[in-house]
């Protein structure tokens, strides 16, 4: 039987997309990537990962957008460090994740759970300036939906354990003092975002 010659097709390129990554506040750094691998092998979560670090800035390069916003590796990272510290070239691969993690959820991909928990987090403190864990597992849920709040119900032992240590108070902590103020700087983060991804 004829073998098909996989490299006799050329590989195409889509760079708009990896144009765009490259654009975030820490997606030039990619570039300088040489695939030496010391991240994939630092990784503690790379088990569990569609693909290493750097497998993923190579996806990103090829222009391969539906596969890198599709994959867990950058909801899977930890923002343990330990990249950071390693990569012989100084990438700061941590904070291209979370860069990755922001604009997977500007462009709709939210299908994992933990972009659920990052906007409920969010929400919850641009609420009050401070955390409720209450308010922000409601939140949690109700992003997830019905089948998720069913499933919660198999956890319920572990928040009434919460509530009867106080881990988890019953009633929302106090706004904190300047709350305006806080809204104000994280209004005008964001200004400057849309300005920088433009
Ligand atoms: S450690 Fe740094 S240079 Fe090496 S593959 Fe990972 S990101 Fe690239
Ligand atoms: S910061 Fe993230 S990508 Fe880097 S080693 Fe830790 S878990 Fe892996």
């Amino acid at each position: 039987m004829e073998q098909k010659n996989v490299f006799s097709e050329p590989v195409k390129y889509d760079l708009t997309f990896a144009r765009e990554i490259f654009r975030l506040e820490n997606g030039s750094y990619i570039k300088q990537c040489m695939n030496c691998g010391m991240c994939a092998i630092s990784c503690a979560t790379r088990d569990v990962m569609d693909y290493s670090p750097r497998q993923l800035f190579n996806l990103i390069k090829l222009g391969k957008k539906e596969e890198v916003l599709t994959s867990n590796t950058f909801w899977s990272c930890t923002s343990c460090c330990t990249c950071k510290a390693r990569c012989p070239r100084g990438i700061p691969i941590i904070d291209v994740m979370h860069d990755l993690k922001k604009y997977a959820i500007d462009h709709g991909y939210t299908n994992y759970p933990q972009a659920a928990f990052y906007k409920a987090f969010w929400n919850e403190m641009s609420v009050r300036g401070r955390m409720f864990e209450g308010g922000m597992t409601a939140r949690y849920f109700l992003i997830r939906g019905l089948d998720e709040i069913l499933k919660a119900m198999d956890m319920k032992d572990v928040g009434i354990d919460m509530l009867k240590h106080g881990r988890m108070p019953l009633l929302p902590p106090k706004k904190i003092r300047g709350l305006g103020g806080l809204k104000k700087i994280i209004s005008k983060a964001q200004e400057l975002d849309r300005k920088e991804a433009r």
